[in-house]
């Protein structure tokens, strides 16, 4: 019989890289935190960097280096926060909004998120699947590794159950990592008139059995006037937190309820939108290392010209992360480079914020921080080589994307 031997781990040595952005730097400004190393290489072994550094360090002479050519290598990017699940679309909306109808009245006259109820509730396993597929690829191509996904678009126990299951299904084919967030999205219209029997339904019922059947990780709460007041939020996410789940919530988007000041001070990972965030929320967020999580597409899409307190933030040091909100609704965006980009044009962040945003914040407001969006020993090897040579250039441009190649866990999948 042969000798058997353990296969030997796979090792790639990546070199030709103009600047790698580990955004692992220490300092007090964005761009020391960028933590930039000119004329990089990387060392990869099982999937995993081994080694990061300047190339005339590098500890190797492996003639079968991979060489990049000159380009700028930064992590793959973090989505925390999409709502990619669901069948259906808006365009009937999104053209009434366009002829001056209110998002209000296109929702009172059952338009707005109850069209995405309907059609996701009607659709089969296999087509939100089918459909969350499409939705990934896309994310991927766009450099994407690692996806936050919520439910929502259920609100019935089993409808929602449903939505997180199709989540684990797309979570276990890879190639990215996904984070499976139970989301409370509005009170269902079967309980408008006795909202306290949903509250505890999913209090006594869902929540449980999310948790028991390991569906989700986090759960998220939409704090408005039109979805849950702070009182019936407060009593979900300290359910939530009895439970074991991480909390977060979308909260001061489209008014100042005052909630992301208790759902901070309750641990929160994350709060969400943030438009009407008062200096006591950001107090509660600065003192609770919560994460403000800017949507910029989402207000731009409907319109809104409110826009997060960035300045204040900044000055209380509350970490600022960036996504697309890919949803049906208010943002059926599938470019995370857009968002950084507007986040600097439109919100007031600099580049290197935005950078931060899309990477090692990204993952503080998913819990991921030692594991995703930053580029260092032992982290997973999943990064984007851009089309550039300067990472000033990565977020110059509208409706451009700098992504040449995406590498997850190790191994080019794009490009
Ligand atoms: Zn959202």
């Amino acid at each position: 019989m042969a000798p058997t031997s353990a296969p030997r781990p796979e090792t790639r040595v990546v070199v030709g890289i103009s600047t790698v952005l580990t955004m692992d730097g220490t300092g007090a400004s964005a761009e020391e935190r960028l933590g930039a190393i000119d004329d990089g290489a990387l060392v990869i072994e099982d999937g995993l960097v081994t080694w990061i550094g300047p190339r005339d360090a590098l500890p190797t002479t492996d003639k079968s280096a991979v060489d990049l050519g000159g380009r700028v290598v930064l992590p793959g990017l973090v989505d925390p926060h999409t709502h990619l699940v669901f069948a259906g679309d808006r365009a009937k909306d999104f053209e009434a909004r366009s002829r001056g109808e209110s998002y209000a009245s296109i929702a009172a006259r059952g338009g707005g998120i109850r069209t995405t109820v309907h059609a996701t509730r009607a659709a089969s396993r296999e087509t939100l699947h089918a459909l969350g597929r499409e939705r990934l690829a896309r994310l991927l191509e766009a450099g994407v590794t690692t996806v936050e996904i919520k439910s929502g678009y259920g609100l019935s126990i089993d409808d929602e159950l449903r939505q997180l299951e199709v989540i684990s299904s797309l979570a276990a084919e890879g190639p990215q990592r996904l984070v499976p967030t139970l989301l409370l999205h509005i009170i269902p219209d079967e309980y408008r008139d006795s909202r306290a029997t949903w509250v505890d339904l999913v209090r006594q019922e869902l929540l449980p059995r999310a948790r028991a059947q390991n569906l989700a990780s986090h759960v998220d709460i939409f704090c408005e006037t039109s979805a849950f007041t702070a009182k019936e939020a407060q009593a979900i996410l300290s359910t939530a937190v009895g439970l074991g789940f991480e909390i977060k919530a979308h909260t001061e988007q489209l008014s100042a309820s005052g909630f992301g000041a208790t759902a901070a001070s309750m641990g929160a990972l994350s709060l969400e939108h943030l438009e009407h965030a008062s200096d006591e929320v950001i107090a509660a967020m600065a003192a609770s290392g919560t994460v403000a999580v800017l949507l910029p597409t989402a207000s731009i899409f409907l319109g809104d010209s409110a826009k997060p307190p960035v300045a204040a933030l900044r000055e209380a040091r509350v970490s600022m992360a960036i996504g697309t909100d890919l949803n049906p609704g208010s943002s059926p965006n599938f470019d995370p480079w857009l968002s950084g980009t507007l986040a600097c044009t439109w919100y007031g962040l600099t580049p290197a914020e935005s950078l931060l945003g899309m990477t090692a914040h990204a993952a503080m407001a998913l819990g991921l921080a030692e594991t995703a969006g930053r580029l260092r020993v032992g982290a997973p090897a999943d990064f984007v080589v851009a089309h550039a040579s300067r990472w000033e250039a990565l977020l110059y441009g509208l409706g451009h994307r700098p992504v040449a190649e995406v590498w997850c866990a190790g191994r080019k999948i794009r490009g």
